[in-house]
């Protein structure tokens, strides 16, 4: 699932694209998308309005109309984006469209998603439409996430594991599942520590390599994406998604478990 430093490398190479171009007319191959919304309703609000600006909240994008509506993207589990402009356009054909927008200028915006059809209702998918309201907790790129912003919320909330507490969007907007093993790895984490007793080292730590983690993956995404509107590069992962291999600074071996439905992974031998 793409996290905020793909999102954020997404709104960068999206914005030149879109910025200024009219949406003149909408493909909805399927309708659940859009929901509540009608395919007919969304027409309405969006074709002949042009893009003013694209900006990451949390892990959604949000296409600023000049309507004064935001058209909001939340990509979920596997939710593509496919560009295509000019002649070879019109051939392309991307993957397990769901929706596509028309642009001015024969370019189009296409959202895919393989699992559109594969999970069931209910299960998380594509999610598109006119301004979502989400309740988002600070962006871990705000200037106002400061190691004692990040303390605050620990202690309010003194039975969450450090692992739930980054991941709730309520509190903390952007991170994931695969990021979050990645942080709590670089500063030595178990993930099922509580958050409200960490010391305030540990508590300074976990904020620096949040900073760091971001930073880095959003230089890495930006170089590998090269401009194009392309998802995860995450080659580099020292633990998540690398169950029984060797962790990267001590050797000990990477543990898996299921953390609220979820897949964590972590050093049992340098992660305290
Ligand atoms: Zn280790």
């Amino acid at each position: 699932m793409p996290e905020l430093p793909e999102l954020e490398v997404y709104a960068e190479n999206l914005r030149p694209r879109l910025e200024g171009r009219t949406i003149v007319g909408v493909e909805v191959v399927h309708p659940g998308v859009l929901r509540p919304a009608t395919p007919e309703a969304f027409r309405e609000r969006v074709v002949g309005r042009s893009v003013t600006g694209v900006a990451r909240r949390g892990k959604t994008l949000g296409l600023a109309l000049d309507s004064g509506e935001r058209f909001d993207v939340h990509l979920m589990i596997g939710g593509e984006m496919f560009w295509s402009e000019g002649a070879a356009g019109e051939t392309a054909k991307p993957p397990e469209p769901v929706l596509t927008l028309d642009l001015s200028g024969g370019a189009r915006l296409t959202f895919s998603d393989p699992n559109y059809n594969v999970l069931r209702p209910g299960n998380p998918k594509m999610k598109l439409g006119l301004n979502q309201r989400e309740r988002l907790g600070i962006d871990p790129l705000d200037p106002a996430f400061t190691p004692e912003a990040l303390g605050a919320l620990a202690r309010r909330h003194k039975v969450l594991p450090v692992k739930a507490l980054l991941m709730d969007q309520k509190l903390i907007a952007g991170l994931g599942n695969a990021y979050v093993d990645e942080i709590l790895w670089e500063c030595r984490l178990r993930p099922r520590r509580t958050a409200s007793l960490l010391s305030a080292e540990e508590l300074a730590a976990l904020h620096r390599a949040i900073r760091a983690l971001m930073e880095r993956a959003i230089a890495h995404t930006r170089e590998q994406a090269a401009g194009e509107i392309r998802g995860e590069f995450r080659e580099y992962f020292a633990v998540h998604h690398r169950t029984g291999k060797p962790c990267p600074r001590c050797g000990g071996r990477v543990a898996h478990e299921w953390f609220r439905e979820r897949t964590t992974n972590w050093c049992p031998t340098c992660q305290a």
